[in-house]
C-alpha cells in the first residue's frame, strides 16, 4: 500500500495523539485483527475538534455555493487519487470484493459532484421575495424575503454497511458541507482504515480550497464515550446517522434531552415489505424468486433496503415460488458478515425466529471462519405474523420471512400492522395493481418509496429519491438521506425584514445576480435584471 494509515484522529489541521491501547480492525473473512492500531480521540481533542467546527461555522456559511461546490468536486477528485489502495483497504476491512468498491466509490464521488452541481445551480435555497406595498391599508406591508441558510456544525456517525457512501465523505458529510455547515465524523470501527484514507483526502480539499481549519475532523473512537459527547456538544447543531435502531434511538434521546435540542437524522432499521400479489406469481414466480433471492443475499443481506418481510398468496403458484427461492437459498454459499457484533445479532435473531416460525431452508455448518453465516428463509402464516409483533424485527443479514396469505383483507390488517419502512414493494400486474389500491394506499402511509415490480434494494442518487421513512425507518418521516434534497436536513429558514438591498444575500437581492429560481411575490420565476 502506497498511502500511510496513522491510525490517529483529524482535528482540524492537525492530528490526534497516540493514547492508550488502541484497536483494530478485523477480516471479516478470518476474524483476524488487521495493523495497524487506531486510537480513540481523548475528551480534550473533541472538545478541539468541535471548537474549531464553531468557529469555522460563520467563514463556511459565509461561503458562495460556487466555492462549496469547488470544495466537493476537489473532495471527489481526492479519493479517486487514492487509487487501488482505497479499494483494497476497504475490501480487507469489510470482506466484501473490490468490485463492490469501485461501485461503491463511483457512488461516493457521483454524490459529491451531484450536490456541486446543486450548489452551482443555487436554487436549492428556496429564496421567496415579497416586495413592500408602503401604502397598503390598512397597514403597510413590509418587504420580507427568506432562504436556506446552514444549521451549524453536524456530527457524522458513519455505517458499518456503506464504508464509502455511507460514512466520512458519504451523504451526511456531503449534504452537510454543500449546506455550508462543518462536520464532525466519528469513525466506524469495522473499518477505520478507510476512514482515515477518505479523512485525508478531505482533509486536503479543505486546505486547497482554502475553508477555514475546522470545515472537517474526523475522530475514531472504540466506544460511545466519544460519540455521545459530541452528540451532546453545544457547538453541535444537527446529527446525521445509519446503523441499528437501539444505537439511533439513543442518540436521539441524547440529542432531544439537550439544553438546546438539536435535529438529528438517523436512519436505523426497516424490514422493507414485499407484496408479491396472485398474477405476478402465476406469471412470472420463478423470475420473482431468483430476484428476490439477489436482493436478499446481495452484499450479505446487509443493505437497509433489504427485503425482511415477503407475502405471498396460498396457491399452488405460490408453492413453487417458495420451492424455488429456498432451493437457491440452500445453495448459496456462507460469507462473513462486518463485524462479529453483526454476526451474533444475525445469529441470536435467526435462533429467535426458529423457536417461532418454520425455518425452511439454512445450512447449519457450525465452523464457519471468521465472521461469516449461512443464508436462511422462514415461512409462516398470515395469522401467525399477526400475532407475533417480534416478527417485524429487522435481522440485519441473508435471510427473510416467507408470510402466506390469500385473503384481502388479512393482507390489509398486515399493511396496517407494520412499522414506518424505508420501501415497500408490490410485484404484481396491473389488474393486480386495481384490485390492491386500497393496499397501496395503505402502503403510502407506511414507508419512504413504493416500488412496483422490483426490489427494494438498489438505491438510485437522484433528485426525486427519497431514503426515508416513518419512524422506526427513520427518526424524521419528512426527510431523505440520499438525492439531492438531503441537503435541506442541515438548512433552516431564515428571513430578512426591510432589508437595504447591499445587506442581503446574493440570492435576495433583486437583480437575482445568481439568475437562480424564486418565488416574488407569490410566483416562481427566474428573471434576471441584469
Ligand atoms: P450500530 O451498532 O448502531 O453502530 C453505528 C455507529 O453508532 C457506530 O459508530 C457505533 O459505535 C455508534 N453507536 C452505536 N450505539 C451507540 C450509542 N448508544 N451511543 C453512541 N454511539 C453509538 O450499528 P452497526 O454497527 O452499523 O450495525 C449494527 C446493526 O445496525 C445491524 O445489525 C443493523 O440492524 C443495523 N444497521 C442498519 C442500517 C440501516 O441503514 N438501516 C445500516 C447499518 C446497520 P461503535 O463503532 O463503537 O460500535
Amino acid at each position: 500500500m502506497g498511502t500511510k494509515i496513522s491510525g490517529l484522529s483529524i482535528i482540524g489541521n492537525s492530528r490526534g495523539t497516540q493514547t492508550g491501547d488502541g484497536f483494530r480492525a478485523f477480516d471479516p473473512s478470518t476474524g483476524e485483527s488487521i495493523d495497524p492500531a487506531f486510537y480513540s480521540a481523548t475528551i480534550d481533542e473533541l472538545e478541539q475538534a468541535a471548537q474549531l467546527a464553531d468557529q469555522a461555522r460563520i467563514v463556511l456559511g459565509g461561503t458562495s455555493g460556487r466555492e462549496r461546490a469547488a470544495l466537493l468536486r476537489r473532495i471527489a477528485d481526492n479519493i479517486e487519487a487514492l487509487g487501488d489502495d482505497l479499494i483494497h483497504r476497504a475490501s480487507l476491512e469489510t470482506a466484501l470484493p473490490n468490485q463492490r468498491f469501485e461501485g461503491e466509490r463511483a457512488r461516493t464521488c457521483g454524490q459529491l459532484r451531484m450536490f456541486a452541481d446543486v450548489l452551482e445551480e443555487g436554487s436549492w435555497v428556496d429564496a421567496r421575495i415579497d416586495h413592500a406595498i408602503p401604502d397598503r391599508q390598512p397597514v403597510p406591508k413590509p418587504d420580507v424575503r427568506s432562504m436556506l441558510r446552514p444549521l451549524g456544525p453536524v456530527a457524522v456517525f458513519c455505517a458499518s454497511n456503506f464504508p464509502l457512501a455511507y460514512s466520512v465523505a458519504g451523504g451526511d458529510t456531503a449534504s452537510a458541507l454543500a449546506a455550508g455547515c462543518p462536520v464532525v465524523v466519528i469513525g466506524h470501527t469495522a473499518h477505520p482504515g478507510t476512514a482515515e484514507l477518505v479523512g485525508s483526502a478531505v482533509l486536503k480539499a479543505v486546505q486547497d480550497s482554502g475553508m477555514p481549519e475546522g470545515t472537517f475532523s474526523l475522530l475514531f473512537s472504540s466506544g460511545y464515550e466519544i460519540g455521545q459527547t459530541l452528540v451532546r456538544h453545544p457547538a453541535i447543531k444537527a446529527v446525521g446517522f445509519t446503523g441499528s435502531r437501539k444505537g439511533g434511538r439513543a442518540l436521539m434521546d441524547i440529542a432531544a434531552a439537550r439544553p438546546e435540542p438539536i435535529p438529528i437524522y438517523t436512519e436505523m432499521s426497516s424490514v422493507n415489505p414485499t407484496f408479491i400479489l396472485p398474477n405476478a406469481v402465476k406469471e412470472r414466480g420463478d423470475a420473482i424468486a431468483a430476484g428476490l433471492h439477489a436482493s436478499v443475499t446481495g452484499g450479505v443481506g446487509q443493505f437497509c433496503t433489504k427485503p425482511g418481510l415477503v407475502f405471498l398468496p396460498k396457491d399452488p403458484a405460490a408453492d413453487e415460488f417458495v420451492a424455488k427461492f429456498n432451493s437457491l437459498i440452500t445453495e448459496t454459499k456462507p460469507a462473513p458478515l462486518l463485524t462479529g457484533g453483526i454476526r451474533s445479532a444475525y445469529v441470536s435473531g435467526n435462533q429467535k425466529r426458529a423457536s417461532e416460525v418454520e425455518s425452511t431452508a439454512a445450512n447449519e455448518d457450525p465452523d464457519l471462519p471468521g465472521f461469516s453465516v449461512n443464508p436462511s428463509a422462514f415461512e409462516t402464516s398470515a395469522v401467525e405474523f399477526l400475532n407475533t409483533p417480534d416478527l417485524n424485527e429487522e435481522i440485519f443479514g441473508p435471510t427473510t420471512l416467507l408470510i402466506r396469505s390469500d385473503d384481502h383483507e388479512e393482507l390489509l390488517a398486515i399493511a396496517r400492522s407494520l412499522e414506518g419502512q424505508l420501501t415497500a414493494s408490490i410485484h404484481g400486474t396491473e389488474n393486480d395493481l386495481r384490485e390492491y389500491a386500497d393496499l397501496i394506499s395503505i402502503l403510502e402511509t407506511k414507508a419512504g418509496r413504493l416500488i412496483f415490480n422490483g426490489f427494494s434494494t438498489g438505491v438510485e442518487v437522484c433528485p426525486s429519491i427519497v431514503h426515508g421513512g416513518p419512524y422506526p425507518a427513520t427518526s424524521d418521516g419528512r426527510s431523505t438521506a440520499v438525492g439531492t434534497r438531503a441537503i435541506t436536513r442541515f438548512a433552516r429558514l431564515v428571513c430578512y425584514q426591510n432589508f437595504p438591498e447591499q445587506s442581503l444575500p446574493a440570492e435576495l437581492k433583486d437583480g437575482n445576480p445568481l439568475d437562480i429560481w424564486r418565488m416574488v411575490d407569490g410566483k416562481f420565476c427566474q428573471l434576471s435584471e441584469k
